[in-house]
């Protein structure tokens, strides 16, 4: 099946799915993507101010993102040893499309979807409503969110 027909059976609400669409193609409007078109855009990543954002740096590479990863293992620990040692979006998803298991409503894709989507929603709230939480405090939104959906497929 061609890899971006394989998102849409990833066990996730559709706009998150969606998300995951985007992000693979490098199709977010990320600060590399805005400067490349001459629009308007941050000088570096909001969350640790040290480089040009790009979708690479927001999901895998941010010191902030590996914190979210790292905290994410004792739940989700393949996908979060795959994202450690990823540093680019497609090799991380390729992998991470391999850890969805048939009849287990919360598997490690699934997780990783949603650590990858709070990530994005962290961004755009420290962006747009210069808010900002803790790795910490994006793990229990994305356990709190999770278990919800846990219910909801139950
Ligand atoms: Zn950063």
């Amino acid at each position: 099946m061609p890899r971006l027909l394989r998102v849409w059976k990833v066990k996730a609400e559709s706009k998150v799915q969606f998300f995951i669409w985007t992000l693979i193609q490098n199709r977010l409007w990320t600060a590399d993507r805005l400067q490349r078109r001459g629009w308007e855009h941050q000088a570096t990543c909001c969350a640790c101010d040290q480089v040009l954002e790009s979708a690479n740096h927001i999901i895998l590479g941010c010191p902030f993102a590996k914190e979210v990863w790292y905290l994410m293992a004792n739940q989700f620990s393949n996908a979060a040893a795959v994202a450690l040692q990823s540093s680019s979006v497609n090799t991380w998803w390729d992998k991470t499309f391999k850890l969805k298991q048939k009849g287990v409503l919360l598997d490690e894709c699934t997780g990783a979807a949603y650590v990858a989507w709070n990530l994005w929603n962290e961004r755009n709230r420290q962006i747009f409503q210069n808010q900002q939480r803790s790795a910490a405090g994006i793990c229990s939104l994305i356990r709190d969110e999770l278990g919800l959906l846990k219910e909801a497929w139950e």
